[in-house]
């Protein structure tokens, strides 16, 4: 007698092609505004060098330009006094051409966090990260949604699976990704779990989701004995190997096997982390053009 075991290919869902998509919608919007006398600006802030924030910054301008947004980039050296970046960023808020400010993480350690994300002005944080755009997320009626978790969702939201009354757990909880996820799925009425990195026995609670979402930074976090045969796996994890190689938090190749959806690394959540900046600045424009200010 054979046993037989249950083997899945997972359909790999792809935040490229989908992306490239919800972006040529943002481009004919771009152009409609343009038509009317109102192109939507992006004012993108770094201070100091590090070469994966290069790239990051490098590819939103390049993803501005390719939809109509007008970018500005503003370069700090590393050394940078935080009241010079804060002069910036009240400049910025004054400004009419710009729809959407965004400081890129992280920033050198003489700067503290909070006073640079609550002085960009609520109605120009494309990236979701000011109290009052935090404060609409918890109650369910946000402005700005953090555009890695918005990602997700689209994904999500594209491939036709619905999240209603389905088991997701979120693992990470960090204020970027984790808690921002958690809170758009139980808003979507999801029953969510969050996990980090002091839960005793991930696994026992990753083998509960039908829908699970990783955003830890480690690599090979996730092992295929960890996750529910069928489940839908979201890896928003992006680690570099020894060998330059990109990876997620996920076993990828052990998980085909066992998914029923999964996404890459990379070309899944990080093309679509962009995608939402971009639908972001794109509706601060709209909303600003609306109220004549
Ligand atoms: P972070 O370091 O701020 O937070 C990591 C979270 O994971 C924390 O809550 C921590 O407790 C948890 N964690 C760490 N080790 C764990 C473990 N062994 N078990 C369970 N939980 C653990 O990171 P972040 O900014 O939230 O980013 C997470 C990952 O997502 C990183 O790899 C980052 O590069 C990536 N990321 C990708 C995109 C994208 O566009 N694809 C965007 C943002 C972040």
């Amino acid at each position: 007698m054979h046993l037989r075991v249950q083997r899945m290919t997972a359909k790999i869902i792809n935040g490229v092609a989908i992306g490239a998509e919800i972006r040529k919608g943002i481009a004919r919007d771009v152009d409609q505004l343009k038509a009317g006398g109102l192109t939507p600006g992006l004012a993108v802030v770094m201070v100091g060098a590090d070469p994966a924030s290069a790239i990051y910054v490098r590819n939103k301008l390049r993803a501005c330009a390719e939809v109509g947004i007008r970018s500005f980039k503003y370069e700090f050296a590393e050394d940078t006094k935080p009241q010079a970046v804060l002069d910036l960023i009240r400049e910025l808020n004054a400004r009419a051409d710009v729809h959407g400010i965004l400081v890129q993480l992280p920033l050198p350690p003489q700067f503290a966090l909070a006073p640079i994300l609550q002085t960009i002005s609520a109605d120009k944080d494309v990236d979701g990260f000011h109290l009052y755009n935090v404060g609409g997320l918890v109650v369910g009626n946000t402005v700005f949604p953090p555009c890695t978790p918005y990602g997700v969702v689209k994904l999500l939201e594209h491939e036709g699976i619905g999240v209603e009354g389905k088991n997701v757990v979120v693992v990470g909880a960090s204020n970027i990704v984790g808690k921002p996820m958690a809170l758009m799925l139980m808003q979507r009425d999801a029953t969510v779990c969050i996990c980090h990195a002091k839960t005793r026995d991930l696994a026992q609670f990753t083998i509960l989701a039908d829908i699970l979402v990783v955003a830890a930074g480690k690599p090979r976090l996730i092992l295929p004995q960890m996750v529910r045969t069928g489940a839908v796996v979201v890896d928003v994890g992006i680690n570099r190997l020894p060998s330059g190689r990109l990876v997620g938090d996920t076993d990828f190749d052990g998980l085909m096997e066992k998914a029923s959806y999964i996404t890459p690394v990379p070309g899944g959540v990080g093309p679509m982390t962009v995608t939402m900046l971009l639908a972001n600045t794109l509706a601060s424009a709209k909303r600003i053009a609306q109220r004549g200010t």
